[in-house]
């Protein structure tokens, strides 16, 4: 079954079986799904030992409730559900509350639970934090670290396109939290796009949305549940082939070209240069060549970088580690780049209570 998001992007709704939302819930109100226990008091992950007896959540992370935040204003709304400003009312700090809807299919609320044990884990300065997350009335919220110049699907709507020295400073930080997500946690984002990239006034840009990631085995093998847009999906994905972290990175190397180009790579060719339609875009990338950046309008250490991350062979694509080396990356890194400069000189976000 084919849907369309707000921002036009086609998503294919994967079937599955559905399950009663009680199977997870214990009698006391917590949502429980293997070793991850979560109420209204807050989240504790469990050892396999000590699940069959769940554990009363009460006395962990109790200084911390749902009460304790005032809602601001509504600053994203996703497939999942929307996200809010919210404040400490003691601490006055501000976070982002990501709410999802527990009366949703089971791989969606699998994914969810891979959110959290990814995030609350996360040691990385590239990677959204999840500081806290509760479940209550058929709610899962995350209070995630907020990132207040948004995302960098709003950047490029401001900006249409992104200079080369603004790019590699970029794409140092979202491979640092590639880096760290492939090589230290083997996990596959699955999902990196300009909406999933934010961006904060100090000019950091970090990962979010662990969603539809999976740890990665020792066999290398795969589960694909994917729900979410196809526009920056790996061919070897898309055909239904193997895949592993090497897709990530032709999602990022497609999102770069596009801030570099100022649209979506993949397009009508000749007088109509509108978007494709969803079975062209899935046949231009499985079937055509892959996109490029023109050498006459950009230098060729930024060409060369684009064209290491987007081979249709996932054996010819760099990893994220040695794209950290990468010379268009290695250009910039004395020239004092300050993305802060960029982000702050545009208008905040818009919000949708605003
Ligand atoms: P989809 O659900 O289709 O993947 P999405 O990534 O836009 O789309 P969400 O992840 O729910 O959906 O996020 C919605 C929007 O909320 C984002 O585009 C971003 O602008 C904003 N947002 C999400 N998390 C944060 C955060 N931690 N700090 C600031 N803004 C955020
Ligand atoms: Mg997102």
């Amino acid at each position: 079954m084919k849907t369309k998001n707000p921002l036009g992007q086609l998503k294919l709704a994967v079937p599955c079986q559905e399950k009663p939302v009680t199977d997870f819930l214990t009698a006391s109100g917590t949502f429980q799904d293997g070793d991850l226990l979560l109420n209204k008091q807050g989240l504790r992950l469990i050892s396999e030992d000590s699940s069959s007896q769940p554990p009363d959540v009460k006395d962990v992370d109790a200084q911390f409730t749902m009460e304790d935040f005032e809602t601001v204003k509504i600053i994203g709304k996703g497939s999942g559900g929307v996200v809010q400003l919210v404040r400490h009312k003691f601490t006055g700090a501000l976070f982002a509350l990501k709410g999802i809807q527990m009366n949703i299919q089971e791989t969606v609320r699998k994914q969810i639970v891979q959110e959290i044990k990814i995030n609350q884990a996360s040691q990385c300065p590239h990677v959204v934090v999840c500081r806290h997350s509760f479940y209550h009335n058929g709610i899962i919220s995350l209070v995630l670290e907020y990132m207040d110049r948004g995302s960098l699907a709003d950047i490029i709507r401001q900006v249409n396109t992104i200079l080369e020295p603004y790019l590699a400073v970029l794409c140092k930080h979202v491979l640092k939290g590639l880096v760290y997500l492939h090589h230290e946690r083997r996990v596959i984002h699955r999902d990196i796009k300009p909406s999933n990239l934010l961006v904060n006034h100090k000019g950091e840009v970090k990962i979010t949305d662990f969603g539809v990631s999976a740890v990665l085995g020792s066999s290398m093998g795969q589960r694909d549940t994917f729900v979410g847009t196809y526009n920056y999906m790996a061919p070897e994905r898309i055909s239904g082939g193997s895949y592993d972290f090497k897709s990530d990175i032709w999602s990022l190397g497609l999102v770069i070209l596009e801030c570099a180009i100022g649209c979506f790579p993949y397009r009508q060719i000749g007088n109509d240069e509108g978007p494709l339609s969803f079975y062209e875009l899935l046949e231009s990338i499985v079937e055509e060549p892959p996109p490029s950046a023109p050498s006459d309008q950009f230098s060729p250490e930024f060409c060369s970088f684009i064209s290491s991350c987007i081979q249709k062979d996932p054996h010819h694509r760099m990893s994220s580690l040695e794209l950290l080396s990468h010379p268009f990356i290695k250009k910039f890194e004395d020239k004092d780049i300050d993305l802060g400069i960029l982000v702050n000189s545009l208008d905040p976000p818009v919000n949708f209570l605003d």
